[in-house]
């Protein structure tokens, strides 16, 4: 059974989803202080953690920063403003997805779901939370790439790409590799694909999009991504 530590210190909120962690079998701790719970995740980290922005104490955004300077747990950080500078200052500091207040108790769930699934493939090494390089950050949860603070807007398929390829590190694929570890049918589909998706990528990502820093061409190989 998943231990998960809530803190959040408006006590309806808390409670709520209190209530739904439980009935969905996990078990649940709250706090309604960001120093508290501090310690409290520190002498006793739980399976995931769910944390408010706005709180007492210590804000959210600090105690994120403290609990991802001392270990892995996974974050869900709350936040109740939508600007998108929080969201991304949020994923950059290391939480790895973040949920919108308003928001429904179920989908708070679903999100909790996914963060373990992802949590749980990267102990075996074939998932993990979000990426950071120097000023480029891939943020698996909420699908989410950003750039020196600004969003990437990339399509489903460039965000598969990139986030494949950055989770290994200067291994080289070959075009068909990555056909078939990205779309997942190689048969059918023009290995110029991916040199297709390689360009946009580069157009969004590379500050010289002809003098790759990051997705890199192994000639007579394929590519890399360089950390
Ligand atoms: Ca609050």
């Amino acid at each position: 059974m998943s231990h998960i530590t809530v803190v959040e210190d408006e006590p309806n909120i808390s409670e709520v989803v209190r209530l739904y962690l439980r009935r969905s079998g996990y078990t649940v701790t709250t706090y309604a202080d960001g120093l508290e719970a501090l310690e409290a995740i520190t002498r006793q980290p739980p399976d995931l953690a769910i944390i408010d922005i706005m709180l007492p104490g210590m804000d959210g955004f600090s105690l994120t920063r403290h609990l991802r300077s001392r270990g892995d747990v996974p974050i869900i950080l709350l936040t109740s403003r939508r600007e998108e500078h929080d969201r991304i200052a949020g994923l950059e500091i290391g939480a790895d997805d973040y949920v919108v207040k308003p928001f429904s108790p179920q989908e708070l769930v679903s999100r909790v779901r996914a963060v373990l699934r992802r949590a749980r493939g990267s102990l075996d090494g074939t998932a993990g939370g979000t990426l950071v390089f120097g000023d480029l950050v891939i943020a698996p949860q909420a699908r989410l790439v950003t750039l020196a603070g600004h969003e990437i807007v990339l399509t489903a398929r460039e965000f598969d790409m990139l986030y494949y390829l950055a989770c290994h590190p200067r291994q080289v694929f070959s075009r068909n590799q990555l056909l078939e570890s990205v779309w997942g049918l190689s048969d059918y589909i023009d290995p110029g694909t991916v040199t297709v998706h390689i360009r946009r990528l580069r157009e969004k990502i590379e500050p010289d999009p002809g003098n790759p820093l990051r997705l890199c061409t192994v000639w007579g190989v394929g590519y890399k991504f360089e950390p």
